[in-house]
């Protein structure tokens, strides 16, 4: 019997998996199993669309579908738990199993403790994770670093350190230390991150720790919950996926490979904070720089701490319409609203029309703020400490109202003699 905490060395016995898989198809296997048992009504996953910088999300119902879904696409920069929200009705209405990587897991929490997701309905399988590239980065990385036409690749992997592609005439890897000293490798909140192994979902899972006749032929999987032993437990029964027991050798690999990711992470920190400098000259920068914007309001649709129905931002009283440059205010409602919550997903920042780095301002405001009230977001379901005393009640006025004009009563027209 499989159960919480358990450290497994996990492969599928499915031909057609193995055959799409990463790293032995344990992913896809224990999904094949949860649609065929009806543990879950359908899988949320991501699939190649049109080439390997094209990551899509998609939703499967019919476990022969599946296969599709196998395998790492690192320019899949995407986050799911968003689209869960905005598409999927927040999971109210089915039963969804969703592969996550560390950022998508804290989005899920930050989602549900404002109740705009239903975890009760979610199954969260981790993947482990060392960053994603950008698809336009990795495009001209291509090209400039590895002088390999972006079209001609049809396979890419990070392996020990390593950025490798496959393409017709041969294959290449370079170091992602080499490739980011250059300017391109991972994107910079994926440097900052140090969420590697999402213990938040039911199941973690990946390479770290794999030594030995297994090593590139299955995955690591930490067991995070009962939820996701009953799952291991079912789709072994079902004869679909084959465990033994992790290498106590490779537990201790996978260990220091976290740490020293940690500290990666931390050294990433201090260089890109260091950099915007502090007080009035961070702010300096931080003006200058979002001078730029067009207020596209994508930053806002794809974060997935920004949810009211009412958004400040489009407030005449705060911001004024029409204008550009954008009053600095539409910013500042931002790190206002968010700061305390933001998961550094980068997406504010992939997605800016204008190349603003809105993570980078946003993360290291949320880094000041978790120095002083200790609050890390995506990591539980607690909210944030600094909340006003009064948040309950708000908070369930806006679930009730879907409304976040919380000056409503000040602002309200006087009534006409
Ligand atoms: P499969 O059966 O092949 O299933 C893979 C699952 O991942 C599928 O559900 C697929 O839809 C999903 N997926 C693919 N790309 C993405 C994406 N971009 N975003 C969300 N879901 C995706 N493991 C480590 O130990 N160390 C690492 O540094 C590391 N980095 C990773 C970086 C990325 C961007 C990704 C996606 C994965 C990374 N992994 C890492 C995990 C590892 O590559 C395998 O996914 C894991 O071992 C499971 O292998 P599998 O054969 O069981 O998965
Ligand atoms: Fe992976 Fe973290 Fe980047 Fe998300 S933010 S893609 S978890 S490295
Ligand atoms: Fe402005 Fe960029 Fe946000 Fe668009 S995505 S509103 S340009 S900061
Ligand atoms: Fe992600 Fe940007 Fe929102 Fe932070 S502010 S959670 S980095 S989208």
């Amino acid at each position: 019997m499989t159960k919480k905490g358990d450290m497994l060395y996990a492969w599928t016995s499915d031909a057609e998996i193995q055959k799409k898989a990463e790293l032995g198809g344990a992913v896809t296997a224990i999904w094949k199993y949860a649609l065929e048992s009806k543990a879950v009504d359908a899988v949320f996953a991501v699939t190649k669309g049109v080439d390997l910088y094209d990551a899509v999300p998609v939703l499967i119902r019919d476990p022969k579908d599946l296969a599709k879904t196998a395998g790492s696409l690192h320019c899949g920069t995407l986050l799911m738990a968003k689209l869960v929200k905005k598409f999927l009705d927040g999971a109210n209405n089915m039963k969804i199993g969703v592969t996550v990587k560390g950022c998508d897991a804290m989005a899920f929490l930050e989602l549900a403790k404002r109740k705009q997701i239903n975890l009760d309905n979610i199954v969260m399988i981790g993947v482990n994770c060392g960053g994603s590239v950008s698809p336009v980065v990795a495009r001209k990385m291509i090209k400039e670093k590895y002088d390999v036409d972006p079209e001609k690749v049809h396979k890419e992997e990070i392996d020990k350190g390593q950025f490798i592609i496959e393409y017709e005439g041969g294959h290449k890897g370079i170091s992602v230390d080499e490739l980011e000293e250059a300017g391109f490798g991972r994107r910079s909140n994926c440097r900052r991150c140090k969420m590697k192994i999402p213990r938040q979902a039911d199941l973690a899972c990946g390479n770290w720790g794999v030594i030995g006749p297994k090593a590139g032929k299955a995955t690591f999987v930490e067991v995070c919950s009962e939820k996701g032993a009953k799952l291991v437990d079912g789709a072994i029964k079902s004869g679909v996926l084959a465990t033994e027991a992790a290498n106590p050798k490779g537990l201790e690999i996978r260990g220091k490979v976290e740490g020293a990711m940690f500290k990666l992470g931390d050294k990433w920190r201090k260089h890109d904070f260091e950099a915007l400098g502090e007080g009035k000259e961070r702010l300096k920068k931080i003006m200058s720089e979002t001078a730029r914007c067009i207020k596209c309001y994508q930053c806002i649709d794809v974060c997935p701490i920004c949810y009211c129905v009412d958004c400040t931002t489009r407030n005449p009283a705060y911001v004024p319409p029409g204008e550009l440059p954008v009053n600095f205010m539409f910013h500042l409602i931002r790190y206002a609203h968010i700061a305390d919550s933001c998961v550094n997903c980068g997406q504010c920042e992939e997605v800016c029309a204008a190349e603003i780095p809105n993570a980078l301002f946003m993360h290291a405001q949320q880094q000041e703020l978790e120095k002083m009230f200790g609050h890390v977001p995506g990591t539980t379901m607690e909210l944030p400490l600094m909340a006003y005393v009064e948040e309950k009640e708000e908070r369930l006025r806006l679930h009730n109202t879907g409304s976040d004009m919380i000056y409503e009563n000040v602002f309200k027209p006087v009534p006409k003699k």
